[in-house]
Order: structure tokens, then C-alpha cells, then sequence
């Protein structure tokens, strides 16, 4: 049985979807989405916000490589006025993709290519004698030669700081996006984290309460950085820049050599040296021993994630202007404890005087970034998965140990046939693969390779179970 399932919902699973559509083949191609009611949206493009930005200028995302109309046509006939080198609205992308999708939908109708939409949620898969056995939440059951985890981001995980009674109180919030549905209004709501989440959060509640007070608490209290308004000219020197940076032994002498080039290029603006690393990031980590990744983790992902993930110059305005007015507090602090019933009290000690504090708020809301910690992760799939040994944790909880392609490596540390993933999950082997120019080329030959590839399947007797 050569067929296809792709799991999970959102852009990744879309993009490789539709990918896998546009070829020609007999493969069935079946893609289940989950519970969401707006499929290929995901977390990101399912907002019904206009202003949740894309941190990625219009004309940087596309849902396919070799897209029937880019995101820049397609917000041209949809945003008057809009421009390649804007920050369009997540909501209109989410949009966009539905349109991709139809086409493509459409048009694999019109060939008889094989294919199903299947609106449940994987809880289980089993080896069986066709492949894989994927158990379904409806009762339901599917068979497929390769299978494909598209699932996002994991459910996010309290705190270890926040205690069960603050938990059970409902005041505290895990999910960020489901603030705004709250009925009542709070006077202070604090937020944990101060990256893009932690941005968006602080711009909902502010619009939805206009008068709430807002405390933004980090370690270092670092907001992202921000985009130039128009696109910055490439560093003429980044070709010898990246062999450098490939060539150094860690993260400390690619970070002594990123600033030796800040200061001896004092003209060059500096985020251009960022970007232009892009395409060597992946690379460059997989030069990282674990131990220099464990490094960079603890000293310098603070940074790099504000540098290299940026706000929009009009998202940054509101940060300004709600600072300015007093309404928006960002501290350098670690979260020791949060406790209560609610009102919660949120204890820190400050980075700069280690002075220990308690405050109090109506609303505690964790935008502490992406879950990937697969080993701890409720997510009943994830966990089979590597209780039966066809997968394992990363051990640095960057989600599952895989090759670069995706083919996922089981319990006996070999390649475990058929079974791939693609998006945040891969984090561990990728460093950076769950941005749209990321995915759509992963997703393009990820369909390729399943497509013209079936030695995976004929290796399938050979499955590793454990336990
Ligand atoms: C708030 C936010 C803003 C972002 N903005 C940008 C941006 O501007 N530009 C950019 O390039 N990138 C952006 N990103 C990065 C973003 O992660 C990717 O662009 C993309 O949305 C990732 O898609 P995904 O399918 O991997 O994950 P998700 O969007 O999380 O989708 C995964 C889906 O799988 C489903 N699922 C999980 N488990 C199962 C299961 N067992 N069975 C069935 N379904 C399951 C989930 O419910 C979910 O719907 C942003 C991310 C976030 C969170």
C-alpha cells in the first residue's frame, strides 16, 4: 500500500499537500487536519486579527516554490495597494493558502488523482502489515506506506514556577491566542516572555481593553528587534563571511566573528548580515557538537531569536507608544513563582538589582515561544511514538531525532522507513525550519522524494517495535 498521510493542519501540512497533489501519480494522498475548521491556516494564519502581522515581507511568502500566483499577486487583487515589501495582515495568508489549496484541489480532481481530507485528529500509529495503521479520534482508521507528521508546535507546558492552584484558577493563561475570547476585563495582566507571541499578546489586549495595565516580564527583557521599514541592501562581503562562520568551532567564534564584522563594517546595517545568514543557519548548526548547542541555548538563543525574528516597524510603534504612555511595562526578571486563585501573584527577581518583587494580576499569560520538548509533550501521538521506539526525543527537546530530509531515526538510533516530518519538529536536526520560506521549499522536496522514492515501503518488514 504506497499511499500517503500527512498529519496535522496547518501551513506545513498545506504546503506539502498541495505539493504532493501537483505530481503525477497513482499514490492516494491522504492529509488529516485535526479539529481546526479553517484547514492550512494552523496557528499562525488562523488569527481573525488584522493586526497579528507577518514577521516576513509579503514578498517572502508563498505556500509553493512554484506557486500558480504568488502572495504578492494574490494580496494585489485582494489589499489594495498593498506592496511586495509590506507586512501583510497573518489573516490575509491564511486566506491566500485557502486559495492555493482550492486550486489545487480543483485541478487534482479534474486529473482523478486519488486524495482525501480527513477532518480528525491522529491519537496513534502502529506498524502493520501495509505500512502504517493511523488510529483516528472518530473511531476511524487509515493505512498508509509513509507517513508524514506535519504537527506544528507541541501543546505548551505550564512553568515549572507556576503552581497547581494558579493553574486550576483560570487565570492563567497557556494558550496566548485565546485571550481576547475572555469575557471579563482585567486591570493588570502580566505576560511571561517578550518575544513576537509576547508582542502580539500585549497589541490584542490593548485593543481589547483599552485601559488594562501591561507587564511584560523576560529574563533579559529583550523585545525582538525591528525590520527597517524597506528592504536593507545585502553585505557585499556575506559569501566570505558564511565560509568563516562555517569553519568556526562553535558558537562563540561564530558570535566573536559576527561582531568583528559589526565593527569593522560600522556603515553596514547589521541586520543584513543576519539575514544573509540564512541560508547557512541550518548548516552551521548541524557544525554545533551537542554540547556547543547546549551553549548556544542557554547563552545566546536569547539573542539570536530577537535579532533573527523581527517585528514589523508598525507592530514596534505600538510597543513604543504603549510604552510611552505608561501602559506598557517590559522587566528584566525571572518568574520565581506564580501562585494564587486569582488574582495571581507573580513573583521575580530582577536581572539588573536582584531585587525580589510580587505582583499581582487579574490575567498571567505564557508567551514563552514554541513548545518542541517532544519526551515531555501531551500529545498522545508524539508520546506512542516514542514509547513504541519509531521515533525519539531530541535530547535537547528540539522536538525528534531525523535526518535533514525529515526521514525520522527510531529507537535503535536507524532510520525508521516511512515514517518522516517536517516543520518544528525537526528542530533539533534544522535549527531554523518552521518559518514559510523554510517550509515551502522542505514541503517541495519532501513531495518529490515521496513521490519518486517508494524504497521506503519495500523496507517496511523490517519496522522496529519496541515494548
Ligand atoms: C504566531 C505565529 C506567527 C508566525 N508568523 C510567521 C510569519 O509571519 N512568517 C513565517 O514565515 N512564519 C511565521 N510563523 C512560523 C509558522 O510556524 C509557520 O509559518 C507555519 O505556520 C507553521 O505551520 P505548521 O503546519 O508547521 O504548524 P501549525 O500551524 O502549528 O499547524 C499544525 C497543525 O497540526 C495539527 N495537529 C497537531 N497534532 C495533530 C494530530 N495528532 N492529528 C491531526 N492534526 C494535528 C494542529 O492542531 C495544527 O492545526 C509564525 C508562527 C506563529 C506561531
Amino acid at each position: 500500500m504506497p499511499d500517503i498521510a500527512i498529519i496535522g493542519g496547518g501551513a506545513a501540512g498545506a504546503a506539502l499537500f498541495g505539493a504532493l497533489l501537483s505530481r503525477d501519480t497513482s499514490d492516494a494522498v491522504h492529509w488529516v487536519t485535526g479539529s481546526t475548521p479553517r484547514i492550512g491556516r494552523g496557528v499562525a494564519y488562523g488569527t481573525s486579527h488584522d493586526h497579528h502581522l507577518l514577521n516576513v515581507r509579503a514578498a517572502g511568502m508563498s505556500l509553493y516554490p512554484d506557486a500558480d500566483e504568488s502572495f504578492v499577486e494574490y494580496s494585489a487583487r485582494s489589499h489594495a495597494g498593498s506592496r511586495p515589501t509590506d507586512f501583510l495582515p497573518r489573516q490575509l495568508f491564511g486566506e491566500y493558502i485557502e486559495s492555493q489549496l482550492d486550486r489545487r484541489i480543483r485541478n487534482a480532481e479534474q486529473h482523478g488523482r486519488r486524495f482525501a481530507i480527513v477532518p480528525a485528529t491522529a491519537s496513534g500509529i502502529q506498524p502493520s502489515a501495509n505500512g502504517y495503521e493511523i488510529v483516528l479520534d472518530n473511531g476511524g482508521t487509515l493505512t498508509a506506506g509513509r507517513v508524514v507528521l506535519a504537527l506544528g508546535a507541541l501543546p505548551p507546558r505550564p512553568l515549572r514556577t507556576v503552581s497547581k492552584r494558579a493553574l486550576g484558577s483560570g487565570a492563567y493563561v497557556l494558550d496566548p491566542w485565546s485571550l481576547t475570547a475572555r469575557p471579563n476585563r482585567p486591570r493588570r495582566l502580566i505576560v511571561i516572555g517578550t518575544g513576537l507571541t509576547a508582542i502580539d499578546t500585549v497589541i490584542s489586549a490593548s485593543i481589547r481593553w483599552p485601559d488594562v495595565e501591561l507587564v511584560a516580564v523576560s529574563r533579559h527583557g529583550l523585545p525582538p528587534f525591528v525590520h527597517p521599514a524597506l528592504p536593507i541592501d545585502p553585505f557585499p562581503q556575506q559569501a566570505e563571511l558564511n565560509a568563516m562562520l562555517l569553519a568556526c568551532d562553535g558558537p562563540a567564534p561564530v558570535l566573536a566573528e559576527i561582531r568583528r564584522t559589526f565593527h569593522e563594517h560600522p556603515h553596514v546595517d547589521w541586520r543584513s548580515v543576519i539575514d544573509g545568514m540564512r541560508p547557512i543557519n541550518a548548516k552551521l548548526w548541524q557544525t554545533f557538537t551537542p554540547r556547543q548547542r547546549k551553549q548556544f541555548l542557554r547563552h545566546a538563543r536569547w539573542l539570536w531569536e530577537s535579532a533573527r525574528h523581527r517585528v514589523p516597524p508598525q507592530s514596534a510603534e505600538i510597543i513604543q507608544q504603549l510604552r510611552d504612555e505608561g501602559r506598557l511595562q517590559i522587566h528584566a526578571a525571572r518568574v520565581l513563582d506564580v501562585d494564587g486563585e486569582g488574582p495571581l501573584d507573580v513573583t521575580v527577581r530582577s536581572r539588573d538589582n536582584q531585587l525580589v518583587t510580587t505582583l499581582q494580576s487579574d490575567v498571567v499569560v505564557q508567551a514563552t515561544g514554541l513548545d518542541t520538548a517532544a519526551a515531555f509533550a501531551e500529545h498522545s501521538l508524539v508520546s506512542g511514538l516514542l514509547r513504541d521506539g519509531l521515533a525519539s526525543a531530541d535530547p535537547l527537546q528540539l522536538g525528534v531525532l531525523a535526518e535533514p530530509d525529515g526521514r525520522l531515526i527510531n529507537a535503535a538510533g536507524e532510520i525508521q522507513p516511512g515514517l518522516h516530518a517536517i516543520g518544528s519538529l525537526l528542530r533539533g536536526n534544522l535549527w531554523e525550519c518552521t518559518a514559510m520560506p523554510e517550509i515551502r521549499v522542505a514541503a517541495d522536496a519532501l513531495a518529490t522524494r515521496l513521490n519518486t522514492s517508494r524504497a521506503d515501503c519495500d523496507e517496511l518488514p523490517e519496522l522496529l517495535v519496541v515494548g
